[in-house]
């Protein structure tokens, strides 16, 4: 089988270098990077560290309106598609760059598989939302990260064509959890200068559009972490640096460490350290979930309802008080309750391509 790989974002390389990995053993991938996230610490570290190969192509397609972004990728994508002419795209989560190539794909009459699919946040709001609902519906193979999933997707009328893997994050998460330890962390302010990570601190990190529109979220987010007894970690995403580096010094933060975005490694080496997390990402509340660490959601909605169970992910309004309380809402962890699968979700995924080649269709 030749089967198309599309990524563009960061969460996108991590779930798909396990993948990878197993594709490769017995077909031929096809790599796509559209460029939407494109910084070394923002795209190239994740494929040096997790030895993702190389992309047989990048389109360097960042920036622009969601319009514009989704539409420039599609025409990029298509011709790619005409090219290759695959037996398979492949695409995972919600960004515009799985819109972008599902929606290419489907005019071409191209499979689609979905890893990731029948995630809901109910919100049409949430622009992720808008790019996992379209894939849906428009894919032939859609797999689950969690068994939950089957319920929205039953809704919607696409039970039929779902299955479910387990998460290929977690597949990471267990592969990669052990490869560094603090002492091996090298991490950089924001002003270029190496950062100490101290014995005991929380770990943040915020990007969403709802949380990032204007100052106030991110300023109260950090009130919160500031009062609180240990330092907190924050890896900046490029989307908040100038506002974060203002926040901090007009209220003068003494106690928020803002440092350059981290590798994957690093980034799972910090959750599995850390106190507590606080957080916005899908990807970092399941790996503190996948650590055993308590999380605080600051979002107006649910995006891993598997996680919110004995107080181990709660959501928080966009309010220092509030995100100050649920902070010490306590958790229990049973560390035998595990949604995600078992950590094989990569060879369930080709098997499933395999089964499914030449049976579904549009
Ligand atoms: N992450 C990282 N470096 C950072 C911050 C996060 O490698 O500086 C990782 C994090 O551990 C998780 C993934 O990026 O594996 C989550 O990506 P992101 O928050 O960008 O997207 P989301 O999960 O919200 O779709």
């Amino acid at each position: 089988m030749k089967i198309l790989t599309v990524v563009g974002a960061r969460p996108q390389f991590i779930k798909a270098a396990p993948v990878s990995r197993q594709i490769r053993k017995k077909h031929q991938e096809v790599l796509l990077h559209t460029g939407q996230h494109f910084d070394d610490n923002m795209s190239d570290v994740f494929f040096r560290e997790m030895g993702i190969p190389k992309p047989d192509y990048n389109l360097g397609m960042s920036g622009g309106t969601h319009a514009q972004m989704t539409g420039k990728m599609m025409i990029g994508i298509e011709e790619v598609l005409e090219a290759e002419k695959p037996d398979w795209l492949l695409v995972y989560g919600d960004t515009n760059s799985t819109l972008a190539a599902a929606l290419a794909a489907a005019k071409l009459h191209v499979p689609i598989c979905h890893v990731e699919a029948g995630c809901r946040t109910h919100r049409m709001t949430n622009p992720e939302e808008i790019n996992r609902v379209c894939t849906d519906h428009i894919s032939s193979l859609l797999l689950m990260s969690t068994r939950g999933a089957i319920e929205e997707l039953e809704k919607e009328g696409l039970k039929e064509k779902s299955v479910f893997v387990g998460d290929p994050m977690y597949d990471a998460f267990i592969e990669y959890k052990d490869c560094l330890s603090v002492s091996d962390l090298e991490v950089r302010g924001l002003d270029g200068k190496k950062e100490t990570i101290p014995s005991s601190f929380n770990y943040l990190t915020c990007h969403r559009e709802e949380n990032t529109f204007d100052d106030s979220a991110l300023n109260e987010i950090f009130k919160a972490m500031d009062v609180q007894d240990i330092p907190t970690i924050y890896p900046v995403h490029p989307r908040n640096k100038e506002r974060a580096l203002r926040l901090v010094k007009k209220n003068n933060y003494r106690n928020i460490i803002l440092i350059e975005p981290v590798g994957y490694l690093e980034s799972i080496c910090l959750v599995s350290n850390s106190n507590k997390v606080v957080t916005d990402s899908g990807g970092v509340q399941r790996e503190a979930f996948f650590a055993g660490k308590k999380c605080v959601t600051v979002l107006d909605f649910v995006s891993w309802p598997e996680t919110m169970v004995c107080g181990r992910n709660t959501l928080s309004k966009p309010y220092a008080s509030d995100i100050e309380q649920k902070l010490k809402i306590q958790q229990k962890v049973d560390s035998s309750y595990m949604p995600f699968g078992d950590g094989k979700s990569a060879e369930r995924i080709v098997k499933e391509l395999e089964t499914h080649s030449n049976e579904i269709y549009l």
